[in-house]
């Protein structure tokens, strides 16, 4: 399922191919989130001619809205939204974050307000694993239990604790699941532990010990140091069999991707690029630039001068700016085209820099081009 093709000399950093039912995805890669079956404002041939193997969906919001059964009925999730990659869904996990969405939790699951109805909804692991199977994802999550790294060790112990024995439950669920339903998926398990070095490694070894097919990294990127984040996937990732795929949930800004596969991190989601984009954050080849400041009305460059997309191709600074300044939607599409287009051109040169085993050097050269 998981295939390591090259191995950086001098670090942690690997290149891989994660073998799915739609396709092979290269690795390291990063999702672009679908959370609702759409990457905001890009359609999915963009996403396919900018080369994104994989994406991520959240099975907790589907199953609320259309409804499992609704995509069940219009042939499963690729069907539906049209994209023969690999799609990935998140569980729920992180949605009870969300003061408009969770309502309460205990060892048998977690009980969400549905936004769409108003009702409530009553999850369990077993249930998570049915949606996940029946919504027809190539990778399913287990449903854990995040801690807020702001939160206490006493909250990472506890939710460490039910992530435990949700995983246990997740797995032997799926597996059913998969007999019954005759299908084969990749089950992915998460592993907790907050900001302590005890706990994360203990997670790490809970988790690995269920041979999941790959295995996850959450609760981090929350607001933590990143020195602290940093700190929990230098726990977590010696544990974990060197043979399976390693996914950071929730990462990332280029600089934090950079990090995290020097350290063998082979998988990322992240909302980074498109969310950045609505707020007119454009990642360029020398940092980031404020696209809506005044400096760029007349400014006839494209958004980044090294940069191939069409965004770059076809408009200037000075055109987008005024977009903005008009508050036309379509700007809203050409920033989210070029931040994601820049984020997966920067894993293609990542992956191409491991396999010619100068990853450390393009790594330090892309950090050093960025000027704040
Ligand atoms: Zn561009």
């Amino acid at each position: 399922m998981f295939k390591i093709t090259s191995e950086d000399n001098e670090t942690g950093a690997r290149t891989g191919q994660l073998h799915t039912a739609h396709g092979i995805a290269q690795t390291p890669f990063l999702m672009p989130v679908a959370t609702k079956m759409t990457v905001k404002y890009l359609t999915q041939t963009e996403l396919l001619n900018m080369g994104v193997e994989s994406i991520i969906s959240n099975s907790m919001i589907l199953t609320m809205a259309p409804g499992v059964e609704h995509i069940k009925e219009m042939g499963g999730i690729h069907k539906f939204m049209n994209f023969n990659k690999c799609i990935f869904t998140d569980s729920g996990g992180f949605q009870m974050q969300s003061p408009k969405l969770f309502l309460s939790i205990s060892d048998r699951g977690v009980h969400f307000r549905d936004p769409f109805s108003g009702k409530k909804t009553f999850l369990t692991p077993e249930a998570v694993m049915k949606n996940e199977i029946e919504i027809g994802a190539d990778v399913a999550m287990c449903l854990d239990q995040m801690p807020h790294t702001t939160q206490g060790q006493e909250d990472w112990i506890q939710a460490t604790k039910r992530t435990h024995a949700w995983a246990e439950r997740c797995k032997s669920a799926h597996r059913l699941l998969e007999y019954n339903y005759g299908e084969k998926q990749m089950l992915f398990g998460i592993a907790q532990g907050g900001l302590d070095k005890k706990l994360r490694i203990k997670s790490a070894e809970f988790i690995e010990k269920l041979n999941f097919d790959g295995v996850a990294m959450g609760g981090l990127c929350l607001g933590e140091s990143k020195e602290a984040m940093f700190k929990a996937v230098d726990y977590q990732v010696p544990v974990f069999n060197k043979e399976k795929a390693r996914y950071l949930m929730g990462v990332g800004s280029p600089e934090d991707i950079l990090e995290a596969v020097s350290k063998g991190v082979d998988c990322f989601d992240s909302i980074y690029p498109t969310q950045n984009a609505r707020h007119c954050n454009i990642l360029t080849s020398k940092g980031t630039i404020k696209i809506d400041r005044g400096k760029y009305a007349k400014d006839t460059k494209p958004l980044d001068e090294n940069c191939d997309c069409e965004v770059c191709k076809t408009y200037s600074r000075a055109y987008l700016y005024h977009l903005i300044r008009m508050k036309e939607k379509s700007v809203l599409r050409h920033l989210s085209y070029h931040n994601v287009y820049f984020t997966q051109k920067l894993l293609q040169k990542i992956r191409v820099a491991i396999k010619e085993n100068r990853f450390k050097e393009y790594k330090d050269e892309f950090l050093s081009s960025q000027t704040p």
